[in-house]
């Protein structure tokens, strides 16, 4: 199986790509996971990426393509992948249609996952990392047992500078500006399915399964 989890920052794409993959056997590909372990790992790739990031902006497409078809390429991918980010534009779409043509392969599905401008500020803002582990916490939902430190291993948490509120802004409006433009290309091609995440993970994720055994209902009667 090759997915697709598109829709706007902070919707839940990574949290469920995570839950998905593990259940299917598959592998998870965040293009954003991608670009903060190069920013960690100061490559030349993550330098040139940083401001990009920080400030709320899609990084340039040479800076992410060649990374992400490295993966899908690569053996781990063989047994199915979830493109969790990534394309974000329609010229990332369309290297990823050629970087499965010349290897004959076929994406399945693109789930697209909407939810409220509303749920979306109070998902993001609320959203704390620890570094020392990559533990996730949510100041609402999941907030750690001491204030700002990692349950499982003390340090202390933060915050991604593009998760402050004025940079959630831009992240919106580059989303509506460059990415939202995919859910017509996909709908064309006839494989996208529409996901509604306001409600909790375990709901979001029951969804996002019952759209994948339609799926597979559908290749048997192809059969
Ligand atoms: P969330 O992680 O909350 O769902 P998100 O989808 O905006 O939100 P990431 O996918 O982690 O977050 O991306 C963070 C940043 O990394 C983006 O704002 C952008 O700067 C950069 N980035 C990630 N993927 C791409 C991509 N495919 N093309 C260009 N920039 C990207
Ligand atoms: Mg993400």
């Amino acid at each position: 199986m090759r997915l697709i989890f598109h829709g706007p920052p902070g919707v839940g794409k990574g949290t469920q790509a995570g839950r998905i993959s593990l259940a299917e056997n598959l592998s998870h590909i965040s293009s954003g996971d991608l670009l903060r372990t190069a920013v960690d790992a100061k490559t030349e790739i993550g330098l040139k990426a940083k401001e990009y990031i920080e400030n709320g902006l899609l990084v340039p497409d040479e800076l992410i393509v060649n990374i992400v078809a490295d993966k899908i390429n690569s053996a781990e991918c063989d047994k199915g992948f979830i493109l969790d980010g990534f394309p974000r534009n329609l010229s990332q779409a369309r290297v990823l249609d050629s970087t499965l043509e010349k290897v004959e392969r076929k994406l399945d599905r693109v789930f697209s996952f909407t939810a409220s401008e509303e749920v979306i500020i109070t998902r993001i803002s609320g959203r704390r990392l620890c570094k020392s582990c990559g533990a996730h916490y949510h100041e609402i939902f999941s907030p750690p047992l001491k204030e700002n430190v990692c349950d499982k291993c003390d340090a202390k948490l933060f915050q991604r500078k593009d998760d402050y509120p004025e940079t959630i802004k831009v992240r919106l409006k580059v989303y509506k500006e460059q990415t939202e433009a995919l859910i017509d290309y996909y709908n064309k091609k006839g494989i996208l399915i529409e996901v509604d995440c306001n409600g909790d993970k375990k709901e979001i994720q029951e969804n996002i399964l019952t759209g994948l055994r339609s799926m597979s209902e559908e290749k048997r009667d192809l059969e």
